[in-house]
């Protein structure tokens, strides 16, 4: 029997690393084939070593709140590469009226905790203050209809938090907009913090008191909110290719069709057809696509169109990281923060801006500073049709206004991300529902990905794990009838 798993980005490689570690404690003799269109393994996951700068082109670090992507460098043998953010500058800033202002200690998301930092803040105005603060007495939702993030936020803290904190510090996390988010797809934590402790504010101090008690209790190595590798986030797609080296890992190789064969006897009998370009064709008991929506959408066009149609409905937004590295001298802003996000009522051309080489270390050279910005998402993506050097010279532009950076810098990294930041909107769960029911007719086939339960990499891994885990339950089962 052999599975196919289809896209290398930290999906298709926790599937395919889940899948063997299963099979290898089992009997049943399975072959995992693992097919990356790319050259290199890891998707959106990259990382560039250059002249004692680690710079990462999509994702610089995990959440460690979601236990799977620790567990599984741990799994790896990576425990002891893990790296903590540097807690002293643990500060974030939100562009308002022009100006950076601390997010008041205390924030989880847009959530205060603290009172007194919350009520010194000069980001949010005293109606702001008191308009959040009615989350205390406000009663829970009744109505049953599915809510938007905006709409949750300016039932429950008002439309200020919503324009100055939610919108790019939550919403942002996805580079979509508020308005169209769906809240119970993307953070579904906050709904249950209102249907156990109705206040979003009583729930975040239980949790916290919680989290507090927990982590006096653990014991073990220091974690932060945010955690990733000391060589960067490839450390991991790496350490998983390792794994599974040797055994059937395709790249520089792109599938571009998976059907049902017509003819068996030149497929052994297998359940689909998996066709690469070139030619190429693998049989397969069983599929799982690890692609980015709109490629899997394509794929499955000729096995079963309405699937390729429901899939099409999840729309996905691109996005760009450019990284600048300066000479720390010649900064003159202070650099007391992981960085800065920017809501839309500002009218910039960046989303954001991590301090890399504060918020980690390990990042560059002491005599530098490291920062990345974030350009395009759901409000801008037509900024990305410029060429890379005007889209550099804009970050730098707008760097000027905002931190008055006026040096040249002596590194600059630009990475296009075309359409990999999917959107969970209203009406997700259904569309999730409505796969989950035409899979039925496909039995071995499976969907994977940042497109479905979660875009975070933890969330991916986990995905993949749970996906892995049905499949190998579908091949013991199908082993046992042929
Ligand atoms: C700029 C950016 C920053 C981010 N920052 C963070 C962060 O800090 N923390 C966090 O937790 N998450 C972050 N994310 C989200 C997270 O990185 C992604 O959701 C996750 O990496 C997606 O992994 P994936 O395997 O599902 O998809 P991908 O990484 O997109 O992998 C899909 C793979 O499929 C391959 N493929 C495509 N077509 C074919 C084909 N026809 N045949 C074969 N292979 C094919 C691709 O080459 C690719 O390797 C960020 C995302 C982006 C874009």
């Amino acid at each position: 029997m052999r599975a196919v798993i289809i896209g290398g980005g930290i999906s298709g490689l926790s599937a395919a690393y889940y899948l063997h570690r299963e099979l290898s404690r089992s009997a049943l003799d399975i072959e995992v084939v693992l097919i990356e269109k790319g050259k290199r393994f890891g998707g959106c996951i990259v990382t560039e070593k250059a002249d004692g700068f680690i710079i990462e082109g999509g994702p610089d670090c995990f959440l460690s709140e979601k236990p799977w992507a620790i567990q599984l460098c741990e799994d790896l043998g990576l425990g002891d590469r893990l790296l903590c953010t540097n807690e002293e500058n643990r500060r974030v800033f939100i562009l308002s009226g022009g100006k950076l202002h601390d997010l008041p200690e205390g924030f989880m998301l847009m959530i205060p905790t603290s009172f007194t930092p919350f009520l010194k803040s000069s980001l949010i105005s005293l109606p702001g203050k008191f308009r959040m603060a009615m989350d205390l007495f406000l009663p829970r939702k009744r109505s049953a209809k599915e809510e938007s993030l905006a709409q949750f936020v300016r039932r429950r803290l008002g439309t200020e938090a919503l324009e100055k904190i939610a919108e790019p510090l939550v919403a942002g996390i996805h580079a979509g907009t508020p308005e169209t988010m769906s809240l119970m797809s993307t953070f579904p934590r906050f709904l249950q913090l209102e249907e156990e402790y109705r206040s979003l504010i009583r729930g975040m101090l239980a949790r916290r008191r919680m989290a507090r008690e927990f982590a006096q209790r653990r014991s073990g190595p220091k974690r932060t909110m945010f955690m990733t590798l000391l060589d960067g986030m490839m450390e991991l797609t790496d350490a998983l290719k390792a794994r599974l080296d040797g055994r059937s890992l395709l790249s520089d190789k792109k599938v571009i069709r998976i059907n049902r064969p017509r003819n068996n006897a030149s497929l052994n009998n297998f359940t689909y057809e998996v066709h690469c370009e070139g030619g190429e064709t693998l049989g397969a008991d069983c599929v799982i696509l690890a692609t980015p929506v709109t490629v899997t959408a394509e794929l499955l066009q000729a096995l079963d169109w309405t699937l390729s149609e429901v899939l099409f409905s999840i729309s996905s937004v691109s996005t760009a990281t450019i990284s600048l590295v300066y000479r720390q001298a010649e900064i003159h802003h202070p650099l007391d923060g992981f960085g800065f996000v920017i809501p839309r009522a500002e009218k910039r051309k960046i989303m954001a801006s991590t301090w890399t080489s504060v918020k980690f270390s390990h990042r560059s050279p002491p005599d530098s500073f490291l920062l990345r910005a974030f350009v395009g998402g759901a409000q801008n993506e037509d900024l990305l049709e410029m060429d890379d050097d005007v889209i550099i010279n804009m970050v730098r532009k707008e760097l000027k206004d905002i931190m008055g950076i006026t040096a040249d810098p002596i590194l600059t990294r630009l990475y296009r991300w075309d359409k990999s930041m999917p959107q969970y909107r209203l009406g997700h769960a259904e569309i999730l529902s409505r796969l989950e029911e035409r899979l039925l007719r496909h039995p071995g086939l499976y969907l994977t990905g940042c497109a479905y339960r979660g875009i975070g990499i933890s969330d991916c891994i986990h995905d993949g794990k749970l996906t892995a885990e049905k499949a190998l339950r579908f091949l013991k089962k199908y082993g046992n009838r042929i």
